[in-house]
């Protein structure tokens, strides 16, 4: 990572550190987190602050509230469990900005934690207003970029405020720079790109990007079945993206230079509707109009888990169909668990996915979970992300 570490800002005693962390995680009716990895692993920049006697200004936004105050995106559950995993008190504003931040920022005494408002309540934070940026940056001395899952935005507390403020990155970021850079400079082959989910917009660039690199790019989920209309298929009544149908074409002309390396499906499980258990197995020639296209079918399945199988490296990112209806999860089930079995050095991330790997009980088959999704795939891709633009590069 050629980034420059908090690991490498002296003096932090008595700094006030703004620390920008992704906290933006599943909450129930009831307040209660779901999954807490993304807070789990962002401990350890807390943590070396701390023993260097900083005092921390926290930030995270939750959920995508618009620049309205959304009382269940409120970042209390989030401060509160930070608070207990910290083992050390942690204050929480009902803003980020204003008079009520200041003060306790003002008030922040070395070793101290101060955990602060949903910034997205702002408009301003995902317009990246500079003027927002420079408030935010008024109530510390440095920045800690750590928030590796939005480093893909150019909001005011990403990248924003590393304009006011000397800017480091955290360790969390430093974390997952390091094993993706890693992993993609001399992956073992052969390396398989498995793709799926529901966003083909998110993951269509970095499967252009690794058209050469890769070894094979399987191709399931919702992104199938714009492939498929790319193709010309019937695809009735299935999720697919408009607007990307064309680059999907270009994408199928690319890829028609290397044979064999992007693998659609073959067959496909359909259903009127995610909520009915009537399904049918067809080809993927044979979607009736009045269907959805809702999974892999059992000859993909097989033809995916072939490939996984003899594969040396892996990186994964999608489900294979709606794996949260039981009719329509065998194909997520199976491939996550053929991932999880084989050999190979597997890298994974995403949001649903890592619900997935969970559900399965294929965490366990995988060598690291990226906390990032979208901003995996960008990194991955080679693409240029604001929040890393922001942090300066080690001398
Ligand atoms: P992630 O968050 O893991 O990056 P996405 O957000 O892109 O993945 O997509 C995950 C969602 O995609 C899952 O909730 C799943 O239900 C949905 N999905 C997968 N296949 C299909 C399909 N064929 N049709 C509609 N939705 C699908
Ligand atoms: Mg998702």
């Amino acid at each position: 990572m050629n980034k420059v570490s908090i690991k490498e800002a002296k003096d932090l005693k008595g700094k006030r550190v703004l620390v920008r962390s992704d906290f933006n995680i599943d909450i129930d009716e009831n307040g209660e987190i779901i999954d807490d990895m993304r807070i789990q692993r962002s401990l350890p920049t807390y943590q070396y602050l701390l023993e260097q006697g900083a005092s921390i200004i926290a930030i995270a936004h939750l959920g995508r509230p618009e620049g309205e105050v959304v009382e269940e995106l409120r970042m209390d559950p989030i401060a509160k469990h930070l608070s207990y995993l910290l083992g050390v008190d942690v204050k929480k504003v009902d803003d980020c900005i204003g008079g009520e931040a200041q003060e306790a920022a003002e008030k922040l005494k070395s070793g101290e934690v101060l955990f602060l408002e949903n910034p997205r309540f702002h408009k301003e934070e995902q317009a990246g207003d500079k003027k927002f940026a420079k408030e935010l940056a008024s109530l510390a001395d440095i920045f800690v970029l750590d928030a590796f899952g939005a480093v893909h935005r150019a909001d005011a507390s990403v990248s924003g405020v590393a304009e006011f403020l000397p800017t480091y990155a955290g360790l969390l970021i430093e974390e997952e720079l390091h094993k993706l850079d890693t992993f993609l400079a001399d992956p073992e082959r052969p390396f398989v790109l498995v793709m799926g989910g529901a966003k083909l917009n998110t993951k269509i660039g970095l499967i252009r990007s690794l058209m050469t690199s890769a070894d094979h790019i399987l191709v399931g989920g919702a992104l199938a079945s714009t492939f498929a209309k790319a193709q010309g298929k019937e695809i009735g009544t299935s999720l697919f993206e408009e607007d990307l149908v064309e680059e999907a074409k270009t994408t199928l002309d690319e890829a028609g230079r290397y044979p064999g390396k992007l693998v659609l499906p073959v067959d496909f499980v359909i259903g009127e509707h995610p909520d009915v258990q009537e399904t049918q197995v067809v080809d993927t020639d044979s979607v009736m109009s009045n269907t959805s296209i809702l999974d892999i079918g059992p000859k993909t399945i097989e033809e995916f888990s072939k490939i996984i199988t003899s594969a040396g490296s892996i990186a994964m990112n999608g489900a294979m169909g709606v794996f949260e209806k039981p009719a329509f999860e065998e194909g997520t089930k199976k491939i996550f668990e053929a991932v999880a079995a084989s050999s190979a050095e597997v890298v994974v991330g995403g949001g649903e996915t890592l619900v997935a790997l969970d559900r399965y009980g294929a965490a366990a088959g995988v060598d690291f979970i990226s906390t990032g999704g979208g901003a995996m795939l960008s990194y991955m891709e080679g693409a240029d992300l604001p929040g890393l633009n922001a942090i300066p590069d080690k001398k």
